[in-house]
């Protein structure tokens, strides 16, 4: 008699379509759960695996980054494999993934940007900050972009962490670029730009902004730019003081509120560049000749809404600002992918904790999501440690509950590889990637760098290639 599936006999087989961290803590979760046994098989559509961590996170955060140890040790566990190189929606299709798994946990994240809707978006010089992060790190699909770093003025708009990202990474010199693992063809252009005043704008106050602390300070203790706040710009309104005494506001607000108000009081030192705080300025148009030349900002004012959150309002005065680049840092955007449910508006995949409704909030059987593509792009990497437990939790207690699906082609390990071999023959293992690892980590050895990322595909694969032979 073949013996129930989760059993060591007959483990339960889970596809996780993605390898940041909402994949990678899905797939440790399973892996070490003591309830059922999992096979774990994770798909990337780039041959490097971790997703944001190798092409969102700063390259001047080598400590958040080195969190892919811990999921090198995911990977080392038994009952995991990695399909890199390999586009669920192209190669294969989710229906092909339901088929092959008991259950398809779908961890892609947001892939794109927000827009603002504003006339002058896309003008050239005006940039998604999203975009911009991808190409400083060597993302292959952002390799070719063109950033025009020669004028004097940067806009970023928004105050979020990927603001202070482009902010930082526009205000390292070349010997801080230098020691981090930023795209080669990047490092030029940033060590020698032309920008002498960094602009971020805010379009509410200091007390809703969304930086968390830590990443708010180091713009205070750049090497080369001074900060720059207006103390008047930092002193609060009635709504905002209210808020701030209330039990609302979390310890991080307190915090970052007081490091606005230090900045304010900070001297300059006439370092070479400048960045500039100013808050309650919405851009409302970006104007110019055919590329970038000014963005029209709104005066807002912060109001209670209905639901007594405080939004801005716009107060009717316009500020007209000189500039020669725009970058918009105003949140990442999930996508759909055909044949799995999905939220045009909130831009996630519909689920409750975790596991995927259709339209008619019935559970679609084996479908799961974590990360991004769940809960919308917010919290840290950390974040998502929790939020695959949960997704996890309900997996667990579906296949308990004999609600996940027997899908016909589960057990069979090697059916998947046979049609990838076929789809995607160039597919990279996790093998593969460790060549990829490598290799970029001895371009880097005589430069003194800690890896020199290659950034076209055929590249890593002739990497990884390399990696099979001699392996
Ligand atoms: P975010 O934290 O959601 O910040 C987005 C910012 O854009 C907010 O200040 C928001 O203002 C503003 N915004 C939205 N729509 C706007 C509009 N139409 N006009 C003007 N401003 C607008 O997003 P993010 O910076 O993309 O970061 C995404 C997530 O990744 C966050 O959770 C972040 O903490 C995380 N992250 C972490 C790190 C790190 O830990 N070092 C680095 C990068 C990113 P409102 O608040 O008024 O909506």
């Amino acid at each position: 008699m073949t013996p129930p599936p989760g059993t060591s006999g007959t483990p339960l087989r889970v596809a996780v379509v993605g390898s940041g961290p909402a994949g990678f803590y899905a797939a440790e979760h399973l892996l070490r759960s003591e309830e059922h046994d999992f096979e774990v098989d994770v798909f990337d559509r780039l041959p490097t695996p971790f997703g944001l961590v190798r092409a969102g996170v700063a390259p001047d955060h080598p400590k958040i980054k080195s969190v892919i140890r811990v999921y090198e040790k995911t990977a080392a566990r038994e009952g995991f494999r990695f399909f890199g190189n390999v586009e669920v929606g192209r190669d294969v299709s989710a229906g092909e993934l339901a088929d092959h798994y008991n259950a398809v946990i779908y961890a892609y994240g947001a892939p794109t940007d927000r827009h603002l809707g504003i006339p002058g978006e896309d003008l050239p010089g005006s940039h998604a900050a999203t975009e911009f992060v991808a190409w400083y790190n060597a993302h292959p699909d952002f390799a070719d972009r063109e950033f025009d770093l020669s004028c004097e003025r940067a806009v970023v708009i928004g105050n979020g962490n990927v603001a202070t990202d482009v902010a930082r990474m526009l205000g390292l010199n070349r010997e801080e670029l230098e020691a981090t693992d930023t795209a080669e063809h990047a490092i030029d252009p940033l060590a020698d730009n032309g920008i002498k005043e960094i602009l971020v704008l805010g379009r509410r106050g200091p007390a809703q902004a969304a930086f968390t602390n830590p990443e708010l300070r180091e713009l205070g203790e750049m090497i080369d730019a001074d900060i720059d706040v207006d103390p008047a710009d930092v002193e609060l309104d009635a709504l905002s003081r209210e808020f701030l005494e209330s039990d609302d506001a979390d310890i991080t607000t307190r915090k970052n509120v007081e490091i606005f108000n230090a900045f304010a009081t900070q001297q300059s030192e006439g370092k070479p560049r400048r960045i500039v705080l100013r808050f309650l300025r919405s851009p409302v148009e970006i104007q110019g000749d055919g590329k970038v030349e000014r963005i029209v900002v709104a005066r807002n004012e912060l109001h209670r809404d209905e639901s007594g959150a405080i939004r801005p309002r716009d107060t009717g005065e316009r500020e007209t600002i000189e500039c020669g680049i725009v970058f918009r840092a105003v949140g990442y955007k999930g996508i759909g992918l055909d044949g799995v449910p999905f939220d045009e508006r909130r831009g996630v995949i519909p689920n409750e904790g975790g596991r995927i409704v259709d339209e008619s909030g019935a559970q679609v059987p084996g479908q799961y999501a974590v990360g991004w593509i769940k809960r919308g792009p917010s919290g840290v990497i950390g974040t998502n440690k929790k939020d695959a437990q949960e997704t996890v939790d309900n997996l667990v207690e579906d296949a308990a509950a004999d609600r996940v699906p027997e899908a016909a082609g589960a057990a069979d390990r090697m059916a998947i590889v046979e049609l990838l071999t076929e789809r995607a023959p160039d597919h990279v293992t996790f093998e593969g990637w460790q060549g990829i690892d490598v290799a970029e980590q001895e371009r880097g050895k005589p430069l003194g760098r800690p890896r020199v990322k290659f950034v076209r595909v055929d590249e890593m694969l002739d990497a990884a290639r390399g990696a099979a032979v001699s392996g």
